[in-house]
């Protein structure tokens, strides 16, 4: 196996909770994830000069040791002392720096392509085991689907799917920090928390109103006040007959859930029109988990 086509698909929290702060910077959180059928394409090659070589097409990603996708191949060529090189096209569609987890979704990717492409016969928990070391949200990358991931977003457990619909993203222009975000959260007590019982217990029902109701984003106060354009899509989607519309993990993409897709194109020009961002997909929900 020479060379090898990937599809690393970006997420939404349907719900993000977080319970505390840990010393080391860490947080507790409680999240439901859905992996959503909007993606980055990374092809792998096979060359006969040792390294990594990595190209994308977005200028202002880091092609050296900085990116995520890098840093997974890397990290399994050392450690099975692969003497051959790779390279490594990168072609971005998920808004980056969006909470949208695109960067861990390519290190999932290359994790899976590079076990792969060399044979080296590691377990899926054996490549969550080492995708965590680059990022909280890579073990869930690697797994896909909807899962409930508590701990710092390392403990999954798969839960039922959820049911069909129809998922309108729209990524406003401007850029969140996430380490700014969290401090903000830390900076006063948490007053509401999101119900993600009631969301689990809409998967479980299979009641997709029941879920888009109980959705909700501990992290999305403090990154609307910061920006409130998030509102303003929030409420175009709502007006336009979304089911519910809510912020992604720390922003500033907010999806909003629709039971048709006409319904879900017509919000999408909308908020075009109403030029709040031009950054808008309509895409669906993804549930097969990697195998
Ligand atoms: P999360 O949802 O996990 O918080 P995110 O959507 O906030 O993720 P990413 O798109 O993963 O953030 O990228 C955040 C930063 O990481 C970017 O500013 C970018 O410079 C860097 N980065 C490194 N590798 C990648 C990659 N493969 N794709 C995107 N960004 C990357």
């Amino acid at each position: 196996m020479d060379r090898l086509e990937l599809k690393a698909l970006g997420k939404i929290n349907l719900g993000l909770d977080v319970l505390g702060r840990r010393e080391n910077g860490y947080h507790d959180v409680r999240m439901v994830m859905q992996t959503v059928y909007l993606y980055d394409r990374i092809i792998i090659k096979k060359k006969k000069t040792p390294g990594i070589e990595l190209e994308t097409n977005l200028y202002y990603l880091p092609v050296n040791e900085n990116n995520l996708a890098y840093q997974a191949a890397k990290m399994l060529m050392d450690e099975f002392h692969i003497e051959e090189g790779v390279s490594i096209q990168l072609e971005k569609h998920i808004p980056v720096a969006a909470g949208m987890a695109g960067g861990s979704s390519n290190a999932a990717a290359v994790l899976f392509g590079i076990n792969r492409m060399f044979s080296l016969g590691l377990t899926q928990k054996e490549l969550m085991e080492r995708g965590v070391k680059l990022g909280a949200d890579v073990p869930y990358c690697i797994m896909r689907g909807t899962v409930l991931a508590e701990g710092i977003g390392e403990i999954l457990t798969p839960l039922s799917p959820m049911p069909k619909c129809y998922v309108l993203i729209a990524k406003p222009t401007v850029s969140v920090s996430t380490k700014m975000v969290y401090e903000k959260l830390d900076s006063h007590e948490i007053e509401n928390h999101p119900d993600i019982d009631g969301i689990l217990e809409g998967l479980e029902k299979q009641d997709l109103k029941k879920i888009a109701h109980s959705m909700g984003n501990v992290l999305e106060r403090v990154t609307v006040d910061a920006y409130p354009v998030i509102d303003k899509i929030k409420e175009t989607m709502i007006k336009e007959g979304a089911l519910n519309a809510m912020m992604s993990g720390s922003g500033p993409t907010v999806f909003g859930l629709f039971e048709e897709k006409s319904a879900a194109k017509k919000a999408a020009a909308k908020i075009r029109e109403e030029k709040l961002t031009r950054q808008v997909y309509v895409t669906n929900i993804h549930n097969a988990r990697r195998k």
